[in-house]
């Protein structure tokens, strides 16, 4: 097993040596897991002469034989889930067993995307000038991939599978939280036999290294997951070159939760999604508007859902909720609290540090209620445990309400009569809309947002078609 991370250039891994390197910190225990070699500028430029040197060949394979490398890899990946899920939990603090979890995902997602390779076809169509007028389906060239910490491995394989299965030749940047993790899952790419200079994957300095891929004239796009403030960013840097760029960004997901709804189902399924990986997941439900008939009834049944959890060490197999990823993290979350609470809100549970936990980032799964519009965390994503909760007497208001955001990922609602349902999930305004459900990522059907949470779509066919660029050709003939 690797036991360091390392980049990737020209199908050679490298380690820390003559390169400077950053420690990458567990968060239960604050202790120093592994250094990390931090890359450069000169390794885009050296990683960029290898995709080049590749894309061509890449493009150029034929679908089905591409799938099989994919469905290789996802055969790997299986094979290797402990010794991944064990890097992903000590790097991002998720427990064990959910790690294992986000890894086996992966390899569905693997399956998933090969199928899509099979199926890469274009089309024909009749010209009313006569002659046969094509469509045919071309990969961009070299994608560069940036993602986020929160889905180690969800993440990266979000935009190396389907680049991959597109004819793209990739240069990921994974995230400095998680580098061991990017590395095993790399490692399952080219031990299934990706040729050389296919993928490449480089470590740290995301500034650096940003301004260097967005410079760059040969890479033809960039797929970011991250932040809304960075993918403001990036947008701007990628106007110089007018970068294909798709942005998966941050979300502030309203719920509405009606009185007709199933309560005690409807904050099962709330509480699942709020405090897995400690809240930190983009489509979490954060604002809660409940209809003032039932708002105390679901308030108490989020409660005992939130002190159901068993805040500990991802490495104890009692833990059912792990860390904040690192210490900003948590502060920006006892910011939020502190400032809601001064505008009125109540805490009914958590609101700080377990007790007796004194190292580690931890944070306990807290529920606020009666929180006015007007405090910070009902605009800002909290990324963090901490379930917003407050009431309406009518419908379109809730409804007003909750789209009432620059963010626009995921949105929920709880209700019973259909008519309700319907209304919801049309006026909601999201990507994704879960009615009676939070399960609104699926390997099948498109995932991304609107407003400030994002640009294009990953996932389904939707997904691939990110990675490619559509030809349209007329071809006559003399008769
Ligand atoms: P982040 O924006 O801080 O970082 C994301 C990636 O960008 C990391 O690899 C980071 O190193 C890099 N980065 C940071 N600053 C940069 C800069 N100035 N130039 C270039 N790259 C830079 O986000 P994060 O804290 O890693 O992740 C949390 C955010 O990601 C949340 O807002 C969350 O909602 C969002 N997210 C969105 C989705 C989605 O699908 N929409 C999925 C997961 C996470």
């Amino acid at each position: 097993m690797t036991t360091s991370p390392q980049y990737l250039i020209g199908g050679t891994y490298l380690d820390t040596t003559d390169l400077p390197t950053f420690s990458v910190i567990n968060p239960c225990t604050e202790e120093v897991l592994w250094d990390c070699p931090q890359c450069g500028a000169e390794h885009v430029a050296e990683a960029v002469k290898h995709a080049k040197a590749s894309q061509k060949t890449w493009g150029a394979t034929h679908g089905a034989d591409r799938a099989t490398l994919l469905r290789k890899t996802a055969e790997i990946l299986g094979g290797r889930v402990d010794e991944i899920a064990r890097a992903l939990s000590l790097e991002i603090g998720r427990p064990f067993a959910q790690a294992q979890n986000e890894v086996r995902r992966g390899t569905e997602i693997l399956t998933w995307v090969a199928g899509e390779a099979d199926r890469l076809f274009g089309e024909t169509m009749t010209s009313r000038s006569g002659g046969r007028l094509t469509v045919k389906r071309d990969p961009v060239g070299i994608v560069a991939g940036i993602t986020p910490w929160n889905f180690p491995v969800g993440q990266p394989l979000q935009k190396l599978a389907p680049a991959l299965a597109a004819g793209c030749t990739i240069i990921l940047r994974p995230a400095e939280v998680a580098p061991l993790t990017a590395t095993l899952l790399v490692k399952c790419f080219t031990d299934a036999g990706f040729p050389d200079g296919v993928i490449q994957m480089l470590q740290g300095a995301p500034q650096e290294m940003s301004k260097a891929i967005f410079a760059s004239t040969d890479i033809r796009k960039v797929a970011f997951t991250g932040s809304t403030a960075v993918g403001k960013l990036l947008l701007g840097q990628a106007a110089d070159t007018v970068k294909r760029t798709s942005l998966e960004l941050g979300g502030h997901s309203p719920v509405v939760v009606c009185d007709d709804a199933d309560i005690e189902a409807a904050a099962a399924e709330t509480a699942m999604l709020k405090f897995a990986n400690a809240g930190q997941v983009c489509i979490a439900p954060t604002r809660f508007y409940l209809d003032e008939k039932i708002a105390e009834d679901f308030t108490q049944a989020l409660v005992k859902q939130a002190e159901a959890r068993v805040v500990g060490d991802s490495q104890d197999p009692a833990s059912t909720m792990g860390p904040l990823a690192h210490a900003g993290q948590r502060q920006k979350l006892e910011d939020l609290i502190a400032d809601a609470v001064a505008k009125g809100a109540r805490i009914r549970t958590g609101g700080g540090r377990p007790i007796g936990k004194n190292a580690g980032y931890f944070l306990q799964p807290t529920v606020l209620d009666q929180v006015p519009d007007d405090a910070r965390i009902m605009h800002e994503e909290p990324f963090g445990p901490v379930a917003v909760l407050t009431t309406f007497t009518d419908l379109d208001d809730a409804i007003a309400r909750a789209n009432n955001s620059e963010y626009g990922l995921a949105s929920y609602a709880f209700a019973g009569s259909l008519a309700r349902c319907e209304k919801l999930a049309d006026e909601l305004e999201a990507g994704v809309v879960g009615i009676n459900n939070i399960e609104v990522s699926h390997h099948e059907a498109p995932f991304g947002g609107i407003k400030a949470s994002g640009i294009g779509r990953e996932g389904g066919r939707y997904g691939i078609l990110e990675y490619m660029n559509v030809k349209a050709t007329h071809i006559t003939w003399a008769a």
